[in-house]
């Protein structure tokens, strides 16, 4: 069982899904935890608090660096700094490149890719100065492959793969290390509304419709669960993770295996 008791881990996106359980199993093993994310903020502060970790929330717009800054700013004052950052904020749109709208585009590159520069940027001198600390970048099988219709979407997660090889080279010989997780489906809100586009296009149940978007792409026709993605984060943080660096970690029940 890993102990980050006095370890401070920042989370972005984690008022529900995947990142809320990330966070939970962080909390689990001690650390502190700064949430960050929109909708039932009281519920994922009751979640996290009722494992006995501490725990904040800043409600940070991913696309505003200010705002960003203001969270680090609070991780400051409230924990001494952040030795865990997992980049899990993230949305996505579905519609072909020719009919992408302009904004939704834009705010997928600002949420999905460019937030992790700059929480990256405004974490790592705390790090270097502790040598320690942990960045996990919550990808996606869509960091490695591609799937018509999710243009913003797979080019933010390649972009994100490609940002956590420099991170990890430019911090190689230091206890920092970088690294991303790529998740097939994973039944959360993102994927719902996906299951929900396609019970309706087809006329058919939400069971059918989950069943169908398995099949397509998930060979093990299983969901992947925010407590497995929350487990290898923490071996991440444990000492067997210490050269896993500059990795894309799939937990996909096979689908880039195809
Ligand atoms: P979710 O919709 O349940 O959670 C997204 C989180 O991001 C929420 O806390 C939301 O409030 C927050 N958020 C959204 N816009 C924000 C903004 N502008 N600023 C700050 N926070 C914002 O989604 P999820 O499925 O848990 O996804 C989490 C991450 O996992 C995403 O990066 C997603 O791309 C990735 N992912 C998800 C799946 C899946 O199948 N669900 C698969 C692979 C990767």
């Amino acid at each position: 069982m890993i102990d980050l008791q006095g370890k401070t881990a920042l989370v972005t996106g984690s008022t529900s899904g995947i990142g809320l359980g990330i966070a939970e199993s962080l909390a689990r093993a001690g650390a502190n935890i700064v949430l960050n994310g929109f909708g039932d903020v009281d519920a994922a502060l009751a979640a996290i608090t009722a494992t006995g970790a501490r725990a904040v929330h800043h409600s940070a717009d991913m696309r505003r660096p200010d705002e960003i800054e203001a969270m680090f700013a609070l991780a400051q004052e409230r924990f001494g700094g952040v030795d865990i950052l997992v980049n899990n904020a993230g949305i996505q749109h579905v519609a072909p490149v020719d009919e992408f709208p302009v904004g939704k585009w834009d705010d997928i590159l600002a949420i999905n890719l460019t937030s992790g520069f700059h929480t990256t940027r405004l974490a790592l001198p705390g790090m270097r100065a502790r040598n320690w600390g942990r960045i996990v970048n919550i990808a996606s099988v869509h960091g490695l492959v591609g799937s018509a219709g999710k243009s913003a979407y797979v080019a933010a997660k390649h972009g994100l793969v490609g940002l956590t090889k420099v991170t990890a080279l430019e911090t190689a010989a230091t206890g920092v290390t970088c690294n991303a997780i790529c998740p097939g489906f994973v039944l959360t809100p993102l994927v719902a509304a996906q299951i929900d586009a396609i019970a309706q296009r087809e006329s058919i149940t939400a069971d059918a419709a989950q069943a169908r978007l398995l099949a397509d792409k998930q060979p093990s026709g299983q969901f992947v669960t925010p407590e497995q993605l929350g487990n290898l984060v923490l071996m991440l943080c444990s000492a067997m993770g210490d050269q896993v660096r500059g990795a894309a970690w799939a937990m996909d029940g096979g689908w880039t295996a195809q």
